[in-house]
């Protein structure tokens, strides 16, 4: 068990850092691996940044391009399974459009990424302990674009702003948002593509539109001991963030440039969050996007946070590379 092993140590934030293979167009292009995975065994990875010299950084975990996602949710899985032990999770990859987040956590129907098979073993473990524990599951997708959340799920398009309340027990909710009842995982592969379509109405293309929002899968756990009959109620967050790159000035203007805008400080936001957890500051600033916002209960407390750090091992995007595991560096 991975996680619990290296809990006590070091607090609740654990990063995974993840290299795409290069891809066929790069490799036409002439395009160089600028990524060392010497020391990848032990977490280490090296850049190289130009001549001879090599920038390092450590991880809990660096998978290299021939990890598949089995290697991957392996390592992720002991957090996802926490949720039915009653803790909250948040898992989030984070990194440049088109180095492998969506892979990563939606993946593909041959390879199926960290959210289908979080589901998964939720429910297998649900079915082994069914004799202790009813649980009860469901499913909410939301999209943060421009600071304003959508649900994925809703039938009927409303025109009622979705806001975040706290509930009474400090639970964070949206009130009206869709929360699908799960009892198995075919069900859940329906849901999962119903969120998936519904990101598309209303965009000419999405690839472009999803890397500028938040795609987020929100599980929701409650747990009922059968011996004596205690209840818990628990959330577990998945999330494709919006793409971390920067943007050319010139590049942007318009409608872009409020998007660029909101991205950047909602992924600043995150940062701040983070490193205020780690450096155990007496204020988290949880209010400054929807994104740590709704992510607020499963961030800091006893909560357990897992981020993906996704890069692209072409010397092409060297800059954005350094940038996002600096990133993944300060939230460490
Ligand atoms: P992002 O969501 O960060 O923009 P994608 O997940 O869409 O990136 O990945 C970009 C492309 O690279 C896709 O075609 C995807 O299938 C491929 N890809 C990403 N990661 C891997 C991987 N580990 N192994 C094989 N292909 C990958
Ligand atoms: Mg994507």
């Amino acid at each position: 068990k991975l996680f619990n092993e290296v809990q006590e140590a070091k607090g609740n934030i654990r990063v995974f850092c993840r290299c795409r293979p290069l891809s066929k167009a790069e490799v036409l292009d002439g395009c160089t691996t600028a990524v060392d995975f010497d020391a990848a065994k032990d977490g280490c990875l090296g850049i190289l940044t130009g001549g001879a010299s090599k920038k390092s950084f450590k991880f809990d975990r660096v998978y290299t391009p021939k990890d598949d996602q089995v290697d991957v949710f392996a390592d992720a899985s002991p957090m996802v399974v926490s949720v039915l032990d009653g803790y909250n999770v948040c898992i989030f990859a984070y990194g440049q459009t088109g180095t492998g987040k969506t892979f990563t956590m939606e993946g593909t129907e041959q390879n199926r990424g960290v959210n289908y098979r979080t589901l998964e073993k939720l429910f297998t473990i649900a079915k082994e302990r069914s004799e202790t524990f009813a649980y009860d599951i469901s499913v909410s997708v939301l999209e943060v674009y421009n600071e304003q959340i959508r649900d994925l799920l809703a039938t009927a398009p409303t025109s009622k702003k979705l806001e975040i309340k706290q509930a009474s027990e400090g639970f964070h909710h949206v009130p009206g948002i869709v929360e699908a009842n799960v009892h198995n995982i075919k069900e859940v592969w329906n849901v999962l593509q119903a969120g998936s379509n519904a990101r598309a109405v209303g965009s000419n293309n999405v690839n472009e539109h999803s890397s500028r929002s938040h795609c987020m899968l929100c599980i929701m756990v409650k747990a009922k001991n059968l011996l004596n009959g205690e209840c818990t109620k628990s959330k577990l967050w998945l999330v494709d963030l919006a793409g971390s790159e920067r943007l050319a000035k010139t590049d942007v203007q318009g409608e872009r440039l409020k998007e660029a805008q909101n991205i950047n400080r909602s992924l600043s936001a995150l940062g701040d969050v983070i490193s205020a957890l780690a450096t155990k500051s007496s204020h988290i600033p949880y209010r400054n996007s929807k994104l740590t916002h709704l992510l607020q209960d499963s961030l800091g407390g006893d909560a357990k946070t897992l981020m993906f750090v996704q890069i692209s091992p072409s010397d092409q995007d060297l800059g954005e590379t350094l940038s996002s595991l600096n990133f993944a560096t300060r939230v460490r």
